[in-house]
């Protein structure tokens, strides 16, 4: 009995706040367009020239988000975050069923939680990525003879710019260090104890990617921090390290607030440099899981 009052008082409090957005439209924009622009010449031609259309495509999944689609809102919003106190100390399986398997049995999960307040980022990133992986092969053997097979190899080339640039909006999403935790709108201190005195007021989440980035942060201070895209290892693998990587600087983010970094109007250098780095990464890991999927695509289609 005891055990079910502290869990379902735990669900109380999770399911009482409100899900992750993401970066502003205007974060998002950049991440996609800085990505695009870094990438190398071996990439072809037809998607380094969809600079506009990848940058478009950075805000899209936040517009599918509306109560006049109320099926796609509840399945849409999980997939912008991962909550990793939730995983933490577990070795996550690397497909979403699996994974899912895991949550029902309980064996990969800490606590109550539901489905809906734990997220599943990782598993978003690794599926487009893979999507675009064989999109990027159809294309390398598409023929061109015919008006229709021309028409077929355009539409490939439409696919793999939506697939680059939805998911630009997920890793984007990762690189926003409250999209990786339960603290993602205010410290939770139903879960955490708050010794530092971080706030705990709703509102943090939105002042940090949106306002501040309106107002604080520009492209050039983003473009210097940018790394030369790489080719990544395994994908599962790589994307926790970068979701992690994002998970340590949590407090930091909390720190940087309480200092008074995050207000618009805020000259604090070192709060704007953690927002461009942040961007930055986010950039950097995007063109990287691009420059990968299309490296990885030479050989054969395999038959379905
Ligand atoms: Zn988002």
């Amino acid at each position: 009995m005891r055990t079910w009052v502290i869990s379902g008082a735990i669900a109380l409090v999770l399911s009482a706040t409100s899900p992750a957005w993401g970066w502003g439209e205007k974060g998002h924009r950049m991440v996609n367009r800085l990505a695009a622009r870094s990438l190398p010449r071996d990439v072809p031609l037809f998607f380094r020239r969809a600079v506009w259309e990848l940058e478009y495509l950075g805000y899209d999944p936040d517009r599918w988000r509306s109560p006049t689609e109320p099926a796609l809102s509840a399945a849409n919003a999980p997939e912008h975050f991962m909550n990793l106190e939730h995983v933490e100390g577990r070795t996550l399986p690397p497909d979403r069923l699996q994974f899912l398997q895991g949550l029902v049995t309980r064996e990969i999960v800490r606590g109550d939680v539901t489905p809906a307040r734990l997220g599943f980022l990782p598993y978003r990133i690794v599926e487009l990525t893979e999507l675009l992986r064989g999109q990027f092969r159809l294309w390398r053997h598409a023929p061109r003879r015919t008006a229709r097979q021309r028409a077929e190899r355009h539409q490939i080339e439409q696919n793999i710019l939506f697939i680059a640039g939805v998911l630009g909006h997920f890793v984007a999403d990762g690189a926003q260090p409250q999209h990786t935790t339960v603290h993602y709108d205010g410290w939770n201190t139903a879960v955490a104890p708050n010794p530092h005195g971080y706030t705990t007021e709703r509102g943090i989440h939105l002042r940090f990617e949106n306002d501040f980035v309106n107002e604080a942060v520009t492209e050039s201070d983003v473009r210097p921090l940018l790394r030369r895209p790489r080719r990544l290892g395994p994908l599962f693998e790589e994307t926790m390290r970068y979701l992690r990587e994002s998970h340590a600087l949590v407090e930091r983010l909390y720190e940087l607030d309480r200092e008074g970094g995050f207000v618009p109007s805020s000259t604090h250098a070192e709060a704007r440099r953690f927002v461009a780095e942040r961007l930055a990464a986010a950039a950097h890991m995007l063109a990287s899981l691009w420059y990968t999927a299309w490296v990885e695509s030479r050989g054969e289609p395999s038959p379905p």
